[in-house]
């Protein structure tokens, strides 16, 4: 079965993100979208996710939990994980290792935490665009370790990927999927890029916006039919490429 997917969306607990990005928009969105599964992934923070699960529920779609979470060497990491509590988690031993530096919501924007009804019920204070203290091995690690998966987020821009800090993908560390901006740009950068030859790519439209989601173009194959349709599905499909 063919699902159509965005694995990439930020909340309005992303100080970059606008305040339209709130739980029950997003799942609204994706609705209207078609689309299947969608995965939210604030940076660092899970903070949102309960309540973006609880508006997904009885609707025709998947959440997948999930964390962007950037790395010592300033490398972006998508991790998704089975359920909200792996999130949390994931989010528990990130935070103790960022960067302690306050929000400055005039710089940044605020980092809004919501319930279910789109209600405001706190903000974080800690500025969550800043890296934590692990190396990319360790992310992966943790991730994994979680019983989710973890793959390196748009890896054709200049800043924060893999390829623009490292030069090339980690010696040792095993990962089969990639994630390439979903845009004509993305596309051409990884018909050129020798190294993404042989891993699957994931289209990643990193919205910050309602209107940047995306509109159901693009699909993965996962042999489960709809009324089974898990967040553990897709994870067990990435980690199943990562040990080809
Ligand atoms: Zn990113
Ligand atoms: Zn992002």
């Amino acid at each position: 079965m063919k699902y159509r997917y965005d694995f990439h969306i930020h909340s309005a607990l992303s100080p970059c993100a606008e305040e339209e990005m709130t739980p029950n928009n997003i799942v609204n969105m994706a609705v209207l979208a078609g689309l299947d599964l969608i995965a939210v992934t604030d940076h660092n923070s899970a903070g949102n996710l309960a309540a973006i699960e609880k508006c997904a529920q009885g609707k025709p779609l998947v959440l997948i939990p999930g964390i962007e979470v950037e790395s010592a060497e300033e490398v972006h990491i998508s991790c998704l994980f089975a359920d909200v509590e792996a999130a949390g988690e994931m989010e528990r031993l990130v935070k103790k290792k960022l960067l302690p530096v306050p929000n400055q919501e005039d710089i940044f924007g605020p980092q809004y935490l919501m319930d279910w009804q789109d209600h405001i019920v706190g903000k974080e204070k800690q500025l969550l665009l800043v890296s934590a203290d692990l190396t990319v091995e360790e992310v992966f690690a943790a991730a994994r370790g979680l019983s989710g998966c973890a793959y390196f987020s748009h890896v054709d821009r200049n800043a924060y990927s893999v390829l623009s800090v490292l030069g090339t993908f980690p010696a040792g560390l095993r990962t089969g999927v990639a994630e390439v901006t979903d845009s004509e740009e993305g596309r051409a950068f990884a018909a050129e890029r020798k190294e993404l030859k042989d891993k699957t790519l994931l289209y990643g439209t990193d919205s910050h916006r309602l209107a940047c989601m995306s509109r159901g173009k693009n699909a993965i194959e996962l042999p489960v039919s709809k009324d089974k349709l898990t967040a553990r599905d897709v994870i067990n499909w990435i980690n199943e490429k990562d040990l080809r």
